[in-house]
């Protein structure tokens, strides 16, 4: 087992100089040792590094002459707090005011789509006491429209489907029109995914992006995929210019790195977070908690 982050930064200090303080010399071992956190923590070398020279500016501008806060433990509250700012800012609620409210689901396939549209029915259905209509935009894969007919059914929210039709842009605006003609609040429309980003899936959810002008576009991202995650997001948004990121499967064993360096490469902020298959493994992004699950 290793020691977490701050058992090292601790370590460090002693090693060190045994002195009690943070200065020029013995913060540059702590950053290290962050940065090797970070990095262990599926974080970019490159983030890493740019983060933590904020760090060392915090760290050396702090007056560090506290005496009942040891400077491994003043390095790691320091990092800590610029973690949950970085991956914090703007207010992480949806909107979903509209007649009806629509949300788009973007994302690889695999990532978790299907699976969070029917999580994010049930809380705008539980929390937010919405009539939710959920819509298969998947013309590829006649399973995901079965899977999202089974979590409609779980979740008691009404769903739209064609199963004849292999145009996603017809088949989300008919499910608005739907919705509007029976009174929902909100519609969900998920969409297909490739494995990996290709220009005619990219075209295509520009298309219904642009046709159906969601209030809220999400970006469902696997946070096991470590490095590639950030790839993915940045492909996405500069095509959709999506609102909030999803991060899924955060039950797994990363320690969720992605996180940070998604934030930090498109500055959108993280909304939800999924930590298991069942229904109601979701939960709203806490910064805080992430910073430290980072850290370990
Ligand atoms: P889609 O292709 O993006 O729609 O992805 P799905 O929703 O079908 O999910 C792909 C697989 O990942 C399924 O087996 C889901 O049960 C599973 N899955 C989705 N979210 C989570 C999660 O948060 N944790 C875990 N462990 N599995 C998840």
């Amino acid at each position: 087992m290793f020691d977490n982050l701050s058992d090292r930064l601790e370590g460090a200090f002693k090693s060190l100089t045994g002195d009690n303080k943070i200065t020029e010399i013995n913060v540059a071992t702590s950053l290290k040792e962050i940065r090797r956190a970070l990095v262990g923590a599926d974080v970019s070398y490159k983030i890493a590094k740019e983060f933590t020279e904020k760090v060392k500016e915090k760290a050396l501008g702090t007056d560090n002459v506290l005496k009942s806060v040891k400077p491994g433990q003043l390095m790691v509250k320091i990092v800590q707090d610029e973690l949950a700012e970085l991956m914090g800012g703007q207010a992480a609620g949806i909107n979903v005011v509209g007649k009806p409210g629509v949300v788009l689901i973007a994302g690889l396939q695999g990532s978790g789509k299907t699976t969070f549209t029917g999580k994010l029915a049930l809380h705008l259905k539980e929390k937010r006491k919405l009539k939710v209509l959920v819509t298969a935009c998947d013309v590829y894969r006649p399973a995901a429209i079965d899977q999202l007919t089974v979590l409609s059914e779980q979740v008691g929210a009404g769903i739209y489907k064609e199963v004849e039709n292999k145009n996603p842009v017809e088949i989300a605006l008919n499910a608005i029109a739907h919705a509007q003609d029976n009174k929902y609040d909100v519609v969900i429309v998920d969409t297909a995914g490739r494995l990996s980003v290709d220009e005619k899936m990219m075209q295509e959810i520009s298309d219904i992006s642009e046709a159906i002008s969601p209030n809220e576009t999400l970006f469902v991202v696997d946070s096991m995929t470590g490095q590639d995650a950030v790839n993915t997001a940045k492909v996405f948004n500069d095509r959709l210019d999506f609102d909030g990121v999803v991060l899924t499967k955060l039950d797994g064993d990363t320690r969720g790195g992605a996180a940070l360096s998604v934030k930090y490469t498109v500055n959108k902020p993280i909304k939800f977070i999924s930590t298991g298959e069942k229904l109601n493994q979701m939960d709203v992004f806490h910064p805080d908690r992430m910073a430290q699950r980072i850290l370990g």
